[in-house]
């Protein structure tokens, strides 16, 4: 038995042992379809990167940040050269639209499709504004033109458009304004080689209170016509953030996801746990439930604890999420490695005072420069001081991961991996 177990076993890890190397961080594809869920915070972002090359944005995240974040969503995929072809707003809450002005500004968009965005916030006539300055774009409001139901291509990937409204029909049991907004979000499915992904916005399927086999407005709409318009989809986004007025059963069984991802953050208790918990009793296993709070804790009850930190208050952009489905049918999904760079040689482990150091160089979740990182089992204060005495990198800020933060979270309860490394290298499937 090694005296040092740690080194050991980062050492038989870079080999290639336990059954392979590092699993590798999703990305594009030639030929495939990339999707990546931007953790926006309390909003919802989706850049499509299809296989054809045609850039798809779904919803521009929340206004946190001006709105940047879903603009470096859309730039880690595509240079600010290449159009978006694409733009579809859900419906016209701000944090679906926080970045929108950012990347009509940044990118040449072709085509916008909107509800026609009641201008109830500044965000909002910012995003009137900024479609109607775009040249050479199509501006499909929904306002003035009829909603564009039916399938489009891009290369093999097709986008189905099926439903969404500008004011959503009058005899749908709405109760306020801000739920008719909602209610009336533009929701797609994209898919790919046979596999598909359902977008709802903030889509609703019941009432905060509503007895088990409620189904009504959008997600009624959706039922009642999954025969003519398939919602059947491998992976759904949850509408509305996991809230539970969103996610009816009726509406759940029919899309009977494999996967679920709930675009949430630190804010209105999302995603919530009788949302999750529908979802899991309709047999989706909770190591494919995902979402951009991973260890987010609100007050109030009501959020699937789920991987919560106590008091943990999740930042945006630790957490997005990516899909890569390949030609074959193979569908990927995971978060984003924005924690380390792929490279083992960024991984540099060594013994001071008999200690235990393992040295990392990551990207910073939520800055592109690289962050040091320095990691020993415990935090006694022999081995705060051997941290200490390691020489800093040039070019990286310097970082003591003297515990776990938030970008080292552990989000899987039952995980084989000692402690160290589980925090060094997440738990999921680095080494499947
Ligand atoms: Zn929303």
């Amino acid at each position: 038995m090694s005296k040092h177990p740690v080194l050991a076993a980062l050492v038989l890890t870079l080999l290639g042992d336990c059954s392979g190397q590092f699993a590798k961080a999703l990305e594009p594809e030639p030929g495939a379809v990339f999707v990546r869920l931007v953790d926006t915070g309390a909003g919802l972002c989706c850049v499509i990167k299809t296989d054809n090359d045609t850039a798809i944005v779904y919803d521009t995240g929340h206004w946190n940040a001006s709105g940047f974040r879903a603009l470096q969503g859309v730039k880690d995929l595509f240079p600010t050269t290449h159009p978006v072809t694409l733009m579809v707003l859900s419906h016209s809450d701000s944090d679906h639209l926080g970045g929108a002005t950012r990347i009509l500004e940044e990118y040449a968009v072709q085509e916008v499709v909107h509800s026609g965005l009641e201008p109830v916030s500044q965000t909002s006539i910012n995003t009137l504004r900024a479609i109607s300055n775009e040249p050479d774009c199509d501006d499909i409001n929904l306002h003035y033109y009829d909603f564009p139901e039916g399938t489009f291509t891009y290369g093999d990937t097709k986008v189905t458009f099926l439903c969404g409204w500008h004011t959503p029909p009058e005899d749908w049991p709405l109760t306020s304004d801000g739920e008719r907004f909602n209610a009336g979000s533009i929701c797609i499915r994209v898919e790919f080689a046979g596999k598909s992904i359902l977008l709802c916005g903030d889509a609703v399927g019941r009432h905060l209170n509503s007895p088990a086999g409620t189904n009504i407005a959008t997600e009624k709409y959706l039922c009642d016509r999954a025969d003519e318009f398939p919602i059947a989809s491998d992976v759904i986004v949850a509408p509305h953030h996991g809230a539970n007025n969103g996610s009816s059963e009726r509406f759940i069984e029919l899309v009977d996801p494999d996967w679920v991802v709930f675009s949430a953050g630190h804010d209105h208790q999302h995603p919530t746990a009788a949302a999750a918990e529908r979802y899991l009793s309709s047999g989706v296993p909770i190591s494919q439930m995902l979402r951009t709070d991973r260890g987010d804790d609100e007050p109030g009850g009501f959020e699937w604890d789920e991987g919560s930190e106590p008091g943990h208050v999740d930042p945006p952009g630790d957490d997005d999420v990516d899909l890569l489905v390949r030609p074959n049918g193979e569908l990927l999904v995971d978060y984003r490695y924005v924690d380390f760079l792929d490279s083992p040689s960024e991984v540099r482990a060594e013994i001071i005072d008999g200690v235990e150091v393992l040295e990392v160089v990551r990207a910073h979740p939520s800055r592109n420069v690289p962050a040091w990182v320095l990691e020993a089992e415990s935090k006694s204060p022999e081995e705060i001081e051997a941290l200490d005495r390691v020489p800093a990198r040039e070019g990286a800020s310097r970082t003591y991961a003297g515990s776990p933060s938030s970008s080292l979270k552990c989000h899987e309860r039952r995980c084989a991996r000692p402690g160290l490394l589980r925090r060094l290298f997440g738990c999921r499937a680095r080494c499947r």
